[in-house]
């Protein structure tokens, strides 16, 4: 039987636009470097963002929250993420929609909650014994099958490690065999596998891994040479969310989700506030035994607009808890109806008295200059190539409509440069997909210009 994994629910798809931010890009003294850590510009935004930074590492911001105001594709939340990775390279980000608290199914303040949760991390400090030596022999074991048409199955691989005592060699189960490929493991590396009451298991990276964590640098260094059984410190990162998840679905297994996802005896199959009272006893339980520590993290939410008063409530009340997340609020609206109310206006749409705790920081567009920067950058990550001109009319092109559109050209782009048979994107590569999508701008005079064929 597959014992189905339970992975961490983090939104990896909305952070993948933003996978050429490092940080923030401040030297020593906090004074933001021009392109740096993957930002480009919007120098002012970054300082503020470097204060925030201080203020949350000296513990000053309990109970406050940030709003990034400015215009769409400003940065909002890639300075966001950039926050969230200045604080520690292992600090949860959980970006979300105002919008997305909406739902049939599920109360708006539910959302939120589960959103809270997913930005609050959990370290969890785990000793294990390990094999750790230096590979000798890699044998992947057939199965006698005689069934036609089912291909190779490996049943088994047999490593030999080479240690300071000698060398051994462990029989160990198939599922290994794919991770060993996966992480390109070969004759000479030095690895460690986890010793599990005989048994190994594979639940993740660091588990087949020529790795160690360092507790400094807070980064996966290689592993000296060394004996073949010894205890190893292992750090496991997950979120409150991820146990609330594990314990309302027990899998079973000795990985450490499985376990954390038996710390409840009851059998539950729904996420409840009783359920999470009861982790948070447990949680707070390791926390005092030293075995783990919590990791605030960061709760991005785009469109603040798009709250309605109860939410706001909700969260004013959430924010002055003692393991509240920082709340990052971002919002490109001027002065609006408070959603649910029939008529209090209020910048951004914010209650006052919400907006009375926030640091608000300004984000302004970028110039054509800026502009052809950051799509240097995201060609770079994506593995782009463009000629000069290229990026220059790409950035003209983002400077009349928004940078958000111009970015999303480039993958488009690249597909027809390729139909073309070519590796460079050119001028009429960018000219062409301009004329086939639309952005923000040209969709709605269009709509405008059309009005009278729409149906209504
Ligand atoms: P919206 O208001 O529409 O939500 P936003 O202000 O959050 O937009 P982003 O989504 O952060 O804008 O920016 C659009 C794209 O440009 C993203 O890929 C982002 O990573 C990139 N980007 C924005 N500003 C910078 C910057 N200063 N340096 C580098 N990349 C940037």
């Amino acid at each position: 039987m597959k014992i189905e994994e339970v992975k961490s629910t983090a939104r990896i798809q909305r952070i993948s636009a933003h996978s050429h931010v490092k940080g923030l890009g401040l030297d020593d003294t906090g004074v933001p470097i021009k392109i740096a850590s993957g930002l480009v510009g919007q120098l002012q935004a970054r300082e503020a963002a470097g204060v925030v930074v201080d203020l949350i590492k000296s513990k000053k911001m309990a109970g406050r929250a940030v709003l990034l105001a400015g215009p769409p594709g400003t940065g909002k939340t890639a300075i966001a993420l950039a926050i969230a990775q200045e604080l520690g390279s292992k600090v949860p980000f959980c970006p979300m929609v105002g919008s997305e608290v909406f739902s049939n199914e599920i109360k708006s303040t539910e959302v939120l909650m589960e959103n809270f949760r997913r930005s609050i991390g959990l370290r969890i400090r785990e000793t294990k014994e390990v094999y750790e030596g230096e590979v000798t022999e890699l044998t992947p074991v057939e199965a006698d099958s005689n069934l036609s048409g089912v291909g190779k199955v490996i049943s088994s691989i047999v490593i030999g490690l080479k240690t300071t005592k000698g060398t051994k060699q462990l029989k160990l189960d198939p599922s290994i065999y794919d991770c060993l490929l996966k992480e390109k493991v070969e004759i000479g590396d030095v690895i460690y596998i986890e010793a599990n009451s005989g048994t190994v298991k594979r639940q993740g990276r660091s588990d087949v891994y020529a790795t160690e964590f360092d507790l400094e640098t807070e980064e996966y260094v290689p592993l000296p040479k060394g004996d073949v059984h010894k205890k190893k410190e292992v750090i496991q990162d997950v979120t409150l969310h991820d146990l609330d998840v594990a314990n309302a679905r027990p899998q079973g297994g000795n990985d450490i989700l499985s376990m954390m996802g038996q710390l409840l005896k009851s059998k539950k199959t729904e996420i409840t506030d009783k359920l999470r009272v009861e982790i948070n006893q447990v949680v707070n339980k390791y926390i005092d035994q030293g075995i783990a520590e919590l990791v605030p993290g960061v709760l991005f939410i785009d469109e603040v607009h798009m709250l309605d008063l109860q939410t706001f409530t909700y969260l004013h009340k959430s924010l002055e808890s003692p393991i509240a997340p920082i709340v990052i609020f971002a919002t490109n609206r001027g002065r609006c109806t408070i959603r649910g109310t029939e008529d209090i206006v209020s910048p951004h749409g914010i209650p006052l008295d919400l907006l009375d705790r926030l640091l608000i920081i300004r984000t302004q567009t970028y110039n054509t200059n800026e502009i052809e920067q950051i799509l240097k950058l995201r060609a770079q990550t994506e593995g782009l190539s463009l000629t000069d001109g290229a990026f220059k009319l790409l950035s003209e092109i983002g400077t009349k409509s928004t940078l958000r559109y111009a970015v999303q050209l480039l993958t488009p782009a690249n597909q027809l440069c390729k139909i073309n048979a070519k590796t460079q994107i050119n001028e009429n590569n960018i000219n062409d997909v301009h004329a086939i999508f639309l952005d923000t701008k040209r969709s709605s005079k269009n709509l405008s210009d059309k009005n009278a064929k729409y149906m209504y």
